[in-house]
């Protein structure tokens, strides 16, 4: 029998969605859904290696998971033979520790916890809701972001702020990104193979948004994303770590809130600083001599060090540190930036393993090199799968 799994990540006016036959986790299908709920809508089908496309208005997720489905039925994979839909869900709260089978309950709580990610969960709500009427006879499975990081230590997700208004407001760090540093960290454990609990481990996910995990123990003990993912790194369009009293700042010059949440969410990291987001046209720009895109790079690599840093110091020293996502796969700049800067604390770069391109986890450090650092190409999906499929099995 086929074990097909229809994965969905959904935004506000998009779905990227794959298909993995998880009897030998291959993929089957991926595919791109743009523009929902505007005119230009198009939806993007690869499956065999061929590719299909669709330009149609799709009025909300509804209409373009329909499209979707007749996709399916025109070129495969078979509708019929999907058992599972795996949700990407940004934000489980401090009601979600794993992956779960979704009830109605489940949507009640994910819509009681849409205040504290108001740009992820309520698109993420509409998707779950119009998958279920396109597919109402399988069972539909939410993946969190946050679950990987629910159980970090009491005073790694504490902020020191008043307890009451903290508890009655959820105000915590919950930390995102979590279905990748999972799948990082256990494949840098195979990859060097040792057994994950022996591990210290530093696993970089730098992509349009960036985060930084510590695991140890076999347990993340520490993350820089926070009650949302503006928190930590500098990122492609997010500002990272700023003194909180900016915010206050703004607002009495005269900014709204929104205004506030569009500067430091959508405005600032290496958009702010560079004029572009990036990290290619930040690193051409850069080599031109551009003085905006040179201040971009190096206030990037001094938070990644100063992390890299502050986390060494939490795990008592770091067997492995892993690079991965669209920057920390591809940027072998950066990478090289970073790791220059840290030989005196173990790491050291072999040139050549950090040139190569290639789509498999791989070392770049020397044979003798006492912190080991890898490239590890993330795969949500592969990991969104896995779990939804030990759901189904139940
Ligand atoms: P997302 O966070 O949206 O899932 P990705 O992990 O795919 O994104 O990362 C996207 C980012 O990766 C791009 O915005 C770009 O900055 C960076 N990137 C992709 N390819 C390269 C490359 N060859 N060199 C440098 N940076 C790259």
């Amino acid at each position: 029998m086929s074990m097909n799994i229809l994965l969905l990540n959904a935004g506000s006016s998009s779905i990227k969605y794959q298909v993995l036959d998880m009897t030998d986790e291959r993929v089957l299908a991926t595919g791109l859904i743009q523009k929902i709920g505007g005119a230009g809508s198009t939806l993007e089908h690869t499956v065999g290696g061929e590719e299909f496309s669709l330009a149609q208005d799709f009025a909300d997720h509804t209409e373009a998971l329909a499209a979707m489905t007749a996709m399916f039925d025109a070129h495969g994979p078979e509708m019929s033979e999907i058992r599972a839909v795996g949700h990407r869900t940004v934000h489980g709260g401090d009601r979600f520790d794993h992956t779960v089978l979704i009830t109605d309950e489940v949507i009640q709580t994910l819509v009681d916890l849409s205040p504290l990610a108001p740009l992820h969960n309520p698109p993420g709500i509409t998707a779950i809701r119009a998958a279920q009427a396109v597919l109402p006879g399988v069972p539909h499975v939410a993946v969190f972001d946050t679950a990987f990081f629910a159980h970090l230590p009491a005073e790694a997700y504490t902020y020191a702020i008043d307890r009451e208004t903290a508890q009655r407001l959820k105000i915590r760090r919950y930390g995102f990104h979590g279905t990748s540093h999972n799948y990082v960290s256990h494949t840098v454990a195979e990859t060097l193979g040792r057994p994950y609990e022996d591990l210290k481990m530093i696993v970089l996910h730098l992509g349009n948004g960036a985060s930084v995990s510590a695991i140890k123990d076999g347990k993340p003990i520490e993350t820089s994303m926070g009650l949302t993912p503006l928190q930590g790194l500098m990122m492609g369009t997010r500002s990272g770590d700023i003194d909180p009293g900016v915010h206050a700042y703004l607002y009495r010059s005269g900014l709204s809130m929104d205004e506030i949440d569009t500067l430091l969410n959508k405005k600032s990291g290496l958009l702010g600083l560079a004029g572009v987001n990036d990290m290619r046209d930040v690193s051409d720009k850069a080599a031109t001599g551009d003085p905006d895109a040179q201040l971009a790079l190096d206030v990037y690599v001094h938070r990644l060090v100063s992390y890299i840093g502050s986390y060494i110091a939490l795990l008592n020293g770091v067997d492995a540190v892993a690079f991965t996502a669209g920057v920390g796969e591809n940027a072998a700049n950066i990478r090289e930036l970073v790791i220059s800067r840290l030989d005196n604390l173990g790491f050291h770069l072999d040139p050549e393993r950090n040139a190569v391109r290639s789509k498999e986890p791989r070392l770049i450090s020397t044979d003798d090199s006492p912190v080991k650092v890898l490239v590890v190409p993330t795969n949500e999906e592969l990991q969104m799968a896995r779990e939804v499929k030990e759901v189904v099995a139940g």
